[in-house]
């Protein structure tokens, strides 16, 4: 399954907008390409939005944001 950041539309609300994009509301702002709402300012500023970067990047090339692993001890705990 293709997991495609989805644009999120100027008219969304700065608040959801940031909730969705991971940052805070006042880091959000609209992307040069598609005027969509991105995590425009701050740290880790993504100026070109999820969408955009995912439509320009190359074929079979994961996105280096997230990982699945989760927060698992090292060692599991033997009694
Ligand atoms: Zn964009």
């Amino acid at each position: 399954m293709d997991e495609m950041p989805q644009r999120i539309a100027p008219s969304t609300d700065r608040t959801a907008a940031a909730r969705l994009l991971g940052c805070a509301p006042h880091d959000v702002g609209y992307c040069p390409r598609c005027q969509g709402l991105t995590h425009r300012y701050g740290r880790h500023a993504q100026i070109i939005c999820p969408a955009c970067r995912a439509a320009q990047a190359p074929p079979g090339e994961p996105p280096a944001s997230t990982s699945t692993a989760s927060a698992q001890p090292p060692n599991s705990p033997r009694r």
